[in-house]
């Protein structure tokens, strides 16, 4: 430690499941929660270290999610307790290089693992001189065998339901943390005024605002689902984010609109779009779920990941936060029926609003600083 401050080293990759998102807001969290103090590093374990193919995991899972029956069934079967470890056992061999060096070559003082592929194969390499380990969980309920290895020091999920099952694949109750999904701090701390934004962006303040967001590659079955609001008429706004998909923007742009409507390519204006929006049609992705719950937003989720976003879904219609609609004429009714009746769309705003977790990210920094020695002065008020 030549700078005298302590190393995380976070272990992700870009294989949606808002990885990198809340990587990002703990990264952020540890520099707002404790200035100076840590040297926080992220590494791509796939596309980093491990050997091809799998290191084209982050190029290959965006096309991959378009053929969600074929995820299902790779997902049920690595999925239980002994199969997780049957095909850690068949790996292994293949990426123990690969693991041995990304420990070298990255010494810390605490590892913070944010994907369930790199626990137990992290595990095994560092058997004889072991670092802290922590996994913080990003999927909200069917959390997949792989995330848990019960030689952690640490496992941080974002709920009960999530907890309840890391006891069940064996984590001790009492390595168990339910703290939630790390986002950004523009989340916990949103604009003044969300009309401000919507001045500035054109949108009409006497209508609600429909914002469907595809996600950051704007995967899934977007143009379905604006096509069909459009089509029937609501009496409010619709504004589309895109993500990185630009052929995407263009078709939504060319539809015969019927309603006021406003197109984006990707934003880092999230917090903005969702504070001065009054509900989110969306695919089940971890981070904008989270995000959505901060802005009390009532949520219609369009498509999911079978297996691993399940529990996503499941536990925002358990919560009462929001609607589950695989169909386009499923997410007309949802959205008709909060544009017409604001006390079932205020019911549903309160729901969203109470399960969220806006401080995840800055409770698990001071997880973090707690396990390798380092104590908050007095905290500032904030
Ligand atoms: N996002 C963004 N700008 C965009 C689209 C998405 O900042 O134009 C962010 C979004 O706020 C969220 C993340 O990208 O933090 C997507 O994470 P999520 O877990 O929802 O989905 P996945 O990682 O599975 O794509």
């Amino acid at each position: 430690e030549p700078s005298g401050r302590k190393r995380v080293l976070f272990l992700f990759s870009d294989t949606g499941g808002g990885h990198r998102s809340a990587t990002n807001a703990m990264i952020e969290a540890m520099g707002l929660e404790f200035p100076d103090t840590f040297d926080c590093k992220m590494v791509d374990v796939f596309r980093d270290y491990l050997p091809a193919p799998l290191r084209y995991a982050p190029e290959i899972y965006p096309p991959m999610t378009k053929f969600p029956e074929t995820w299902a069934i790779s997902y049920r079967t690595t999925d239980g307790k002994r199969r997780s470890r049957a095909v850690i056992r068949l790996l292994f061999p293949y990426v123990a290089r690969s693991i041995r060096r990304l420990y070298r070559e990255n010494p810390a003082d605490i590892i913070v693992s944010v994907h369930p592929l790199v626990n137990t194969a992290m595990l095994r390499t560092m058997k004889k001189h072991p670092t802290p380990f922590m996994t913080v969980v990003t999927d909200m309920v069917t959390t997949h065998a792989f995330w848990f290895d019960r030689r952690a020091d640490l496992v941080v999920v974002p709920t009960d339901e999530a907890r309840e099952v890391a006891i069940e694949y064996g984590i001790p109750a009492g390595n168990v943390r339910v703290v939630g999904l790390p986002t950004a701090e523009r989340f916990r701390v949103p604009p003044a005024d969300p009309m401000a934004f919507r001045d500035a962006e054109g949108w009409r303040r006497d209508l609600p605002v429909i914002l469907v967001v595809g996600g950051g590659d704007g995967m899934g079955p977007m143009e379905a689902v604006v096509k069909a609001i459009n089509e029937a008429e609501p009496n409010a706004t619709l504004v589309a984010i895109c993500g990185r998909n630009e052929a995407l923007q263009e078709r939504l742009r060319a539809l015969p609109w019927t309603m006021p409507h406003h197109i984006y390519g990707f934003t880092s204006q999230m917090p903005e779009f969702m504070a001065a929006s009054d509900m989110l049609v969306t695919k089940a992705g971890p981070g904008t779920i989270s995000e959505g719950f901060i802005a009390g937003l009532p949520l219609v989720i369009y498509s999911r990941l079978p297996g691993q976003e399940d529990g996503n879904v499941q536990y925002v219609v358990d919560q009462k936060a929001g609607v589950w609609a695989p169909r386009p004429h499923q997410v007309v009714e949802a959205v008709r029926r909060w544009v017409n009746d604001p006390a079932a769309r205020q019911a549903a705003s309160e729901a969203s609003r109470r399960v969220a977790k806006p401080n995840a990210a800055r409770q698990i920094a001071q997880i973090i600083a707690d396990r390798v020695g380092v104590f908050s002065p007095a905290r500032r008020s904030a």
